[in-house]
């Protein structure tokens, strides 16, 4: 098998990814990026992003991406449709294998991105997707739920987090939690209970999404969320609890299986990078996007870090004399 050599490789095509491909190119590094198991990452199972700064009627996040990648390929970016299996980062150069093929670069950009946690039930994920009224995202998508009462599972920061700031949209926001003591921050959980608008619900675990069929004004049909099967996980009985939305914040899962054991991660799989800039300890592999940033998590930031891994890339090319 054949193995093509490439300057820069860009693992990942959120935000992030696109953006150092953007960089990349536009700095005539002519970068191949590989799109993996979530072509347009994140994004792509949401709906309407309303917060990307230049659009003023929001834009759908499916559509946002395709401008990226079209963006990119004007200016010379490869884009694979392959899904990298395994990276040799101790190897000079870097050796990349995929589904498909062997590949090997001076530089690697590393934006795998996270995925939010589902419930384990298929219904949560897949409404999700669909405009159902089930979320990972109250930045993205609180907005929508206006005047309605909705639920949030979790109890750590996160849930924490989302719970407080939906109490600006929301009449009501229950929060589940399987247990009766929160993992959350005391500062974060004390100022959350004396909210009023959040309804703590203890001991209970979702077992299912119930919902009704509604007609869109277009005559198309959607299944929305009408309430949520509960069960205690104290005395096992069941219930139901009416919510027009449901918020999983039970924890993001970065995507850095490929690197374990070669760059340093955080207790929870995040790769660490160098404060104010994208160098892992690995000269001349970078990482941006959500895969090393747990705090902000938001598309923008993502981009600017993808931003900043290019200039990064670009100018230890450039020390090494491997560009120009
Ligand atoms: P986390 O701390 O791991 O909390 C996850 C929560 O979800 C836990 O309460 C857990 O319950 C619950 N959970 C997990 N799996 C579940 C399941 N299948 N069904 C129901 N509940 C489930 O995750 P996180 O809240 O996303 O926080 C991740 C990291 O980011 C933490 O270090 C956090 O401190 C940090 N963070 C910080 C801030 C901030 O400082 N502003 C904001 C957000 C996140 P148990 O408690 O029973 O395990």
């Amino acid at each position: 098998m054949s193995v093509s050599h490439h300057k820069v490789v860009v693992i990942g095509t959120g935000p992030a990814g696109y953006t150092a491909a953007l960089y990349a190119s536009r700095a005539n590094l002519a970068p191949l990026v590989f799109e993996g198991a979530q072509p347009g990452g994140q994004l792509t199972i949401t709906t309407e992003v309303e917060n990307f700064p230049g659009f003023r009627q929001g834009v759908a996040g499916p559509a946002l991406m395709d401008e990226m990648r079209e963006q990119v390929l004007r200016f010379g970016t490869t884009i694979k449709s392959e899904t990298v299996l395994k990276a040799d980062l101790q190897s000079r150069p870097f050796k990349l294998t995929t589904d498909k093929g062997e590949y090997t670069a001076d530089a690697v950009i590393i934006a795998t991105g996270a995925s939010a946690k589902w419930l384990g039930i298929s219904k949560d994920e897949q409404l999700s997707r669909t405009g159902g009224g089930v979320s990972a995202c109250a930045t993205c998508d609180g907005f929508f739920f206006r005047g309605k009462e909705i639920a949030v599972v979790g109890g750590g920061d996160t849930a924490i987090e989302e719970a407080t700031f939906l109490t600006k949209f929301a009449t009501k926001v229950h929060l589940i939690h399987r247990r009766d003591k929160l993992r959350a921050s005391k500062a974060m959980q004390e100022r959350a209970l004396k909210n009023e608008k959040i309804q703590p619900v203890w001991n209970k675990v979702v077992l299912d999404v119930l919902t009704a069929t509604h007609e869109t004004p277009m005559g198309e049909k959607v299944e929305k969320i009408r309430a949520l099967k509960l069960k205690d996980t104290v005395d096992g009985s069941e219930s139901e609890l009416p919510v027009e939305g449901l918020f999983v914040a039970i924890g993001h899962q970065p995507n850095t299986s490929l690197f374990q054991g070669q760059l340093p991660m955080d207790e929870t799989g995040y790769l660490q990078v160098e404060k104010g800039s994208t160098r892992t300890t690995i000269s001349g592999v970078f990482a941006c996007g959500d895969v090393q940033d747990h705090i902000y998590r938001q598309a923008i930031t993502a981009a600017g870090s993808g931003c900043m891994a290019a200039i990064d890339a670009e100018r230890w090319l450039v020390d090494q004399g491997l560009a120009e």
